[in-house]
């Protein structure tokens, strides 16, 4: 076990990581258990974050651990073209029971950008195999993250995630982001304001007319820019344009997925139904990784029986692998088993109370909540944008919790089976580090 700071941080270039900051005061987690990490210098980490909004049941679930292990030594791999092996078809059987037979089809990826690109193929394939070749116009959101393949990207609304990598994909158009601050302040759950925003769509399908366009793609709740949950109605109206005009529309759960407003998806929360949804992260409780598209069945049967009649030219290697599967299998298990969605919707009010208990403390410009999420937006420090959320998110690391922060808005996002005595050791160090801040 590696438990000590490796001599040389040099050579690793991290992802989505300050490297040259982080290199010179590093932060390592060596092991985790429940709502805690252990960092390298034997700190214990309070995990507000889930890890990446990875981990609803907690860290080291004996269930799942057990699992990957018994599976590794079992099936290490297999080949996932032409080929198959008993666990892949039986998570797909369970998540259409999780799903209560909504979809029928469910489609492997190792992450979710890959299950983005997945979707968004899936989607234009699946015009072309209905004769409707001209649908190749993809619409996403301003401020929406999907991911950083190519078709993620240029559905995604961040600037700062696109600039430096060229043209992306044409035939891209975003919707306006649903965020205002002077409307919809200090929300609990849905803001009042701004389901018109939803009609925006009409207006891009005027201008480029219906049989243009394949498919809307949106989180309901953006995560990765700061918790921007949607307006009362604004999805039910998203999706009545979408049906009136033959549009798929696909929900990016990769973070709402699994439990995280206290409903298995956001579309039972919502209670819209999406025609594809793209799921990662807690599908196998962050374990091994792994992606899926869960695929509306007339969808997949319009491959099949359409008239192309085509398969879907379209995988990964590791597609379905053993391990993800066994993690998979086993993490729907808990979820069950130890009724982890009760016990989330028995703490969403408490979690709400102590989020929303940050008012009116220095630099808190706006706190919102929904399930067991909160976005706690800072002013920002003139001309430096997202450095004072930076430095709560090291100070916190100092004193013993993982948040994540994204620009100047702290996203909070714990594992679902947090207990009250974790909220308020959450809530009090983040009292005490606002109250601190430069
Ligand atoms: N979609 C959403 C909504 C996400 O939040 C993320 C990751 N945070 C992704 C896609 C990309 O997932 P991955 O990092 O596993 O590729």
């Amino acid at each position: 076990m590696l438990e000590s700071q490796p001599a040389d941080l040099a050579p690793y270039w991290m992802p989505f990581t300050a490297n040259r900051d982080f290199k010179a005061n590093p932060r390592l987690l060596v092991s985790a258990e429940g709502m805690y990490y252990r960092d390298v210098h034997g700190n214990s980490v309070l995990d507000g974050a889930a890890g990446l909004w990875c981990v609803p049941l907690g860290h080291a679930q004996p269930k799942i651990v057990q699992a990957v292990q018994t599976m590794v030594a079992q099936l290490d791999f297999a080949p996932s073209f032409q080929m198959g092996h008993p666990a892949a078809f039986e998570l797909a059987e369970r998540l259409d029971q999780y799903t209560n037979k909504r979809f029928g089809k469910f489609f492997y990826t190792n992450s979710g950008s890959e299950a983005v690109d997945t979707a968004l193929k899936i989607a234009l394939a699946y015009h072309r195999a209905r004769g409707d070749a001209a649908r190749t116009r993809l619409i996403g959101r301003e401020r929406g993250y999907h991911g950083v393949g190519f078709g993620g990207m240029s559905v995604g609304g961040i600037a700062g995630n696109r600039k430096t990598f060229g043209s992306l994909l044409p035939g891209v158009d975003h919707l306006p982001h649903t965020h205002n601050l002077e409307q919809n302040s200090y929300s609990r759950g849905e803001p009042e304001w701004g389901s018109h925003l939803a009609d925006e769509l009409e207006r891009i399908v005027a201008l480029h007319d219906a049989s243009t366009i394949a498919a809307v793609i949106v989180e309901p709740v953006a995560g990765s820019t700061g918790v921007l949950v949607p307006p009362k109605g604004y999805l039910k109206r998203l999706r009545e344009i979408c049906t009136k005009h033959g549009i798929l529309l696909i929900f990016d759960e990769v973070i709402t997925g699994f439990g995280r407003l206290t409903t298995p998806f956001a579309f039972d929360y919502f209670d819209v139904e999406p025609d594809m949804v793209t799921t990662a992260k807690g599908l196998t409780n962050g374990t091994v990784p792994m992606g899926a598209v869960f695929v509306k069945q007339r969808i997949h049967d319009a491959f099949m029986y359409g008239p192309a009649g085509i398969e879907l030219f379209h995988g990964y290697t590791y597609s379905g692998h053993p391990l993800a599967c066994a993690a998979g299998l086993a993490t729907l298990e808990v979820f069950e088993e130890q009724k982890v969605l009760e016990h989330a919707r028995g703490m969403a009010g408490y979690w709400e109370e102590a989020v929303h208990s940050l008012k009116g403390l220095p630099h808190v410009v706006d706190l919102r909540s929904i399930g067991l999420i909160a976005g706690i937006e800072l002013a920002p420090i003139a001309g430096k944008p997202g450095a004072r959320a930076f430095e709560a998110f090291k100070r916190a690391f100092e004193q013993g919790v993982l948040i994540r922060v994204t620009g100047d808005i702290i996203a909070l996002s714990p594992p679902l089976i947090l207990e009250k005595k974790h909220v308020d050791e959450l809530f009090g160090k983040l009292r005490d580090i606002l109250k601190t801040l430069p």
